[in-house]
């Protein structure tokens, strides 16, 4: 929708690269953050805009950011109508970005702004999407890691579409792969995946990353399990099949073991023990039924936010992009 807007204006030059920072109740660190991309700017060899979302602070965050954005004419900054999430921050960023090449990277410098430089270094070699992969934790704690590996590993077993491991959202596209995202509409939004879907030429930057100094992490236990449920249900139908195997494994087993049963009582061992196997197979039955119907129900209600065909983000505000466009709402 922005970009639509955008193209519409004759804009003097278009800036090379366009930054993209999602920003959620970061207030504490945006002083930090502002001074870093400053000085990542006057060290990147083109033009650069600096395109700050905010998801629906609640903190400070859209106070200071109007007025960075009020005195450096580099920055842009797009509220949204409240917080609807990381990934959807993001798409929102990337939908306006102008820059040939965008680069995608968290706000709370976890992900270095140095880094960025490597990411150019190598899109500049000609490879049209760069990661930047996390070689290294600090101050995450041993579970986040280790659920953070354990689902990179699962996924990689259950969809056949490349997702780099070990990968988040930091990363630098150019202009055919941040066109072709923009053709990808879907809500089940689990970007890093879109990324790897579309092929191209990739590769990936090394990077330590370090633990988060202001601020708290917005991805609590269970917003990472959301993620992890929507990474798996938009790129691999392996659960379903699995539904369809367990279920016919178990159905199997059922009938032996009602062979069985017809077996000891014709010959009279004797050994039916009355209740306990069966609230034993009952309840597991149930449980089973259970949780692939709810398997099914993660992919129905997919659909369902699918046809529903909303956008995908309201914006409430724009500051800092061309005067032709300034206020017109998303
Ligand atoms: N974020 C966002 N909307 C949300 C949650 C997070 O825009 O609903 C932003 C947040 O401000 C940060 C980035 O997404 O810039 C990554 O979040 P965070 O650092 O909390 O995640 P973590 O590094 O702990 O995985
Ligand atoms: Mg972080």
């Amino acid at each position: 929708m922005l970009q639509t807007i955008r193209t519409g204006v004759n804009a003097p030059s278009l800036p090379r690269y366009s930054l993209v920072l999602p920003i959620y109740n970061e207030e504490q660190v945006l002083p930090r953050l502002v001074e870093r991309i400053r000085s990542l700017i006057s060290q990147l060899d083109g033009e650069t805009e600096v395109i700050f979302v905010d998801d629906g602070s609640r903190d400070g965050s859209v106070r200071y950011l109007r007025r960075a954005v009020g005195a450096e004419p580099r920055f842009r900054l797009i509220e949204l109508s409240r917080n609807f999430g990381h990934q959807i921050a993001i798409t929102a960023g990337m939908d306006a970005a102008e820059g040939e090449a965008v680069i995608v990277m968290d706000a709370d410098l976890q992900d270095p702004p140095e880094v960025v430089l490597d990411l150019v270094a190598k899109w500049r070699e000609g490879f049209e999407i760069v990661y930047a992969r996390r070689i290294k934790r600090e101050g995450e704690s041993w579970f986040k890691r280790l659920t953070a590996s354990l689902f990179y590993r699962l996924l990689e077993k259950m969809t056949s579409v490349d997702i780099p491991r070990d990968v988040g959202d930091f990363r630098l596209v150019g202009r055919k792969a941040l066109e072709t995202f923009r053709q990808m509409p879907e809500h089940d939004r689990f970007v890093r995946g879109l990324f790897g879907w579309m092929g191209f030429k990739q590769t990936a930057v090394p990077f330590e990353r370090p633990a988060r100094t202001l601020g708290q992490t917005k991805y609590p236990f269970w917003k990472m399990v959301h993620l992890a449920v929507h990474g798996i249900v938009s790129f691999s139908e392996q659960p379903l099949r699995l539904a369809l195997w367990g279920g016919l494994t178990i159905s199997a087993l059922a009938v032996a073991f009602g062979a069985y049963a017809i077996f000891a009582w014709i010959f009279e061992t004797g050994i039916i023990a009355g209740w306990t196997s069966t609230v034993v197979i009952v309840s597991l039955l149930c449980g089973i039924n259970l949780f692939m119907t709810g398997v099914v129900g993660l992919y129905v209600g997919s659909i369902h936010a699918e046809v529903k065909r909303r956008p995908l983000y309201v914006i409430d505000r724009l500051t800092g992009f061309d005067e032709a466009i300034r206020g017109v709402p998303g």
